[in-house]
């Protein structure tokens, strides 16, 4: 298993954020310190041994229950689904 350790601009505050790659699945978590935005991709298989590939997106909420979704959400998804 190959792992890329970086960081990246996270999508919601801009802020340096971590992010942990999987060179061999795609698969990617990227976590913000500073506002607590979490971005999730990995490939889950059901019982029936079929495989999906998830997305788990955490956002920040402020004081009033806002949502805070950040301008630049929607990067994770370009990503194209790895594995075969
Ligand atoms: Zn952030």
């Amino acid at each position: 298993m190959t792992q890329m350790l970086d960081t990246i601009n996270c999508s919601v505050c801009g802020h340096e954020a971590q992010r942990d790659h999987n060179l061999d699945t795609n698969e990617i978590t990227i976590a913000c310190d500073r506002c607590g935005f979490c971005a999730e991709t990995e490939i889950v298989t059901d019982t029936t041994g079929r495989k999906f590939w998830l997305e788990t997106l955490r956002f920040p909420i402020d004081e009033g229950g806002r949502v805070l979704r950040g301008p630049r959400v929607g990067q994770l998804s370009d990503v194209p689904a790895g594995g075969n």
